[in-house]
This record gives C-alpha cells, sequence and structure tokens, in this order.
C-alpha cells in the first residue's frame, strides 16, 4: 500500500514537472512565433500585409510606411 502510494506521488511529480514544462515552452513560444501567429493588417497604400505591431497606423487605417500613409492622405484630397 505504501509503496503505490509512492509510485501514485513519483508519477504525479513526473506528471507536473512535464507540466510546468510545457507550460514553460508555451510562455516562450510567442516570442519565436509572434511574427507568424501575430495579427496582421493591410497597408492601404500597397496592399501588403504587414504586422500589426510594425504597422503605421492613423485612426482605424494602416500603412506600412510613413511613405505609403502619406501617399494615401494625398490622394484622400
Ligand atoms: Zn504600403
Amino acid at each position: 500500500m505504501f509503496r503505490s502510494l509512492i509510485i501514485i506521488a513519483a508519477l504525479a511529480l513526473v506528471y507536473l514537472l512535464i507540466k510546468n514544462r510545457l507550460q514553460a515552452r508555451r510562455k516562450n513560444k510567442p516570442k519565436t512565433s509572434s511574427k507568424s501567429s501575430e495579427n496582421t493588417v493591410q497597408c492601404l497604400e500597397c496592399k501588403t500585409y504587414v504586422p500589426h505591431s510594425g504597422a503605421i497606423s492613423s485612426k482605424d487605417k494602416y500603412f506600412c510606411s510613413k511613405q505609403h500613409q502619406r501617399d494615401w492622405q494625398a490622394r484622400q484630397k
């Protein structure tokens, strides 16, 4: 009886260690895969998809660069 308790405890410990590792991995993952999983927005000027964090935004509009933002705004007048 005591022996099986130790085995169960050991298994539980291993399980927790594996779980912790997987969670640690998941925590580290966003940094490496953030570029592929990150929301992308479309540049209104050239229709290129750029990562949200790298996009130039003005109000609800997004651009891949300041230049395209200016080009687009110039055409709106
Ligand atoms: Zn653009």
